[in-house]
């Protein structure tokens, strides 16, 4: 493989930082020339002495201030940039092969629309963006002949089973879901619900947003939609199925009958590495959990799979996000914004598990349609419904 370039926004989070650790494990293909956090200075402060960036950015305006007096000597090595284009001045400043975009929520929405538009590839486990602006960012891609490699270990086994087939042969796109914390959870058990319960997923350990996406199932539903835009494919041919073991990370069943599946231990190291070594295939030099190492099918013996009642009261956030899918982008945008503010109530403790979906619900149903021109009009929306959110839920 040659060596690429690669820069990382994002490498505080999760994702971010599993990406960093393939990248030391690979030092002779990687070489990581940018790389950028929203707040965490002091862990950004450690990865740019470990991998040596040249550009660096901070988005938090405040915390830029606090790093320039913390970390002066940092300084003469890299070019540091602040605040919500930051991300988008290094892309304007460099060189790469691969950018990895690994923030959270919809502040990689620009950096992502302006990779596709400069024939960058570009790798996102960051689905927010393309649920707000799936149509946008589709034809982008399309005007530019670019692509949105996926991270997210669904999107990369459809991607997988994709290989060497052509659309027209897709019937159905098979999307697993471990189905969360709650999956067997009855539904009025869920009104006591508490923050720590949620952060426990039984599958995969992940930053605070999408974990608690993963337990209303919305982030089961961003997928949906994150697949519809990623894959071009019409909404009827994608379904969902429940499956506990998260082994098999999707599927997809062609017009002949035939279905294809990839599986693999439950370790995002796995789809992160893969986006970044494709078309190529590196060694996996990580050891994941240690049940699930190297499958060992034997041993799991049995895989269990289960319907998805889209009309059970306990997956309401599941069912919201797929009307607003059919209703149109706008709906999409005022979703994303609202689960976005809503969670963030939830993990700050204002409100309960059982409000997202409540207050969800409402602010969707106060929606009247409106048309997103362009990528300025998304922005707007989702800081008016953020606004209004706030006034419903102080009352
Ligand atoms: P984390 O919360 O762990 O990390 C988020 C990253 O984004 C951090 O580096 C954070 O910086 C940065 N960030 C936060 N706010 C901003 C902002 N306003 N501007 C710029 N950067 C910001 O999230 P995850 O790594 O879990 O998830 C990242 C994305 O990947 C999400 O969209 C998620 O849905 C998706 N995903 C995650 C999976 C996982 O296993 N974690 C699996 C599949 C998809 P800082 O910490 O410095 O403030
Ligand atoms: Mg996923």
């Amino acid at each position: 493989m040659n060596k690429k370039n690669i820069a990382i926004f994002g490498s505080t989070g999760s994702i971010g930082k599993m990406a960093l650790s393939i990248a030391k494990n690979y030092k002779e293909f990687f070489n990581v020339s940018a790389i950028s956090a929203g707040s965490n200075i002091d862990l950004l402060s450690e990865q740019i002495k470990e991998f040596h960036p040249k550009y660096v950015s901070i988005s938090n305006p405040e915390k830029y201030q606090e790093f320039l007096y913390k970390y002066p000597n940092l300084l003469e090595n890299i070019n540091l940039f602040s605040g919500d284009d930051g991300m988008l001045k290094i892309l304007e400043n460099i060189k790469i092969d691969l950018l990895i975009i690994a923030v959270v929520g919809i502040s990689g929405l620009l950096p992502l629309y302006k990779a596709l538009d400069m024939g960058i590839n570009v790798a996102s486990a960051n689905k927010e963006p393309i649920v707000v602006a799936g149509n946008f960012l589709l034809k982008k891609t399309k005007e530019k002949n670019n692509f949105i490699f996926p991270i997210d270990s669904e999107h990369s086994a459809i991607f997988q089973c994709l290989l060497g087939e052509e659309k027209k042969y897709i019937k159905k796109l098979i999307i697993t879901a471990s189905g969360g914390p709650f999956f067997f959870t009855p539904y009025k058990d869920l009104e006591n619900v508490k923050i720590s319960h949620v952060l426990n997923h039984p599958r995969w350990k992940m930053g605070p947003k999408v974990t608690i996406d993963s337990a209303t199932l919305m982030n089961k539903a961003f997928e949906v939609i994150e697949a519809r835009f990623l894959f071009d494919i019409e909404k009827e041919k994608i379904d969902v199925i429940i499956h506990p073991e998260s082994i098999i990370h999707s599927m997809v069943e062609f017009v002949d009958g035939s279905y294809k599946a990839e599986l693999a231990p439950t370790d995002m190291k796995i789809p992160i590495q893969y986006a970044m070594s494709y078309p190529e295939r590196l060694v996996k030099t990580f050891d994941t959990d240690e049940n699930l190492n190297s499958l060992d099918l034997k041993k799991i013996k049995s895989l269990n799979f289960y319907d998805l009642d889209i009309n059970d009261e306990k997956f309401k956030c599941f069912k919201l996000a797929i009307q607003s899918l059919e209703a149109g982008n706008d709906y999409l945008v005022v979703l994303n914004a609202a689960d976005e503010f809503l969670v963030n109530e939830f993990l700050k403790g204002t409100i309960s598990f059982l409000d997202i979906p409540k207050y969800l619900n409402e602010i969707l149903s106060k929606h009247s349609s409106v048309k997103i021109k362009n990528i300025n009009d998304i922005f707007e929306l989702d800081k008016k419904t953020k606004k209004i959110l706030e006034t419903i839920i102080k009352k």
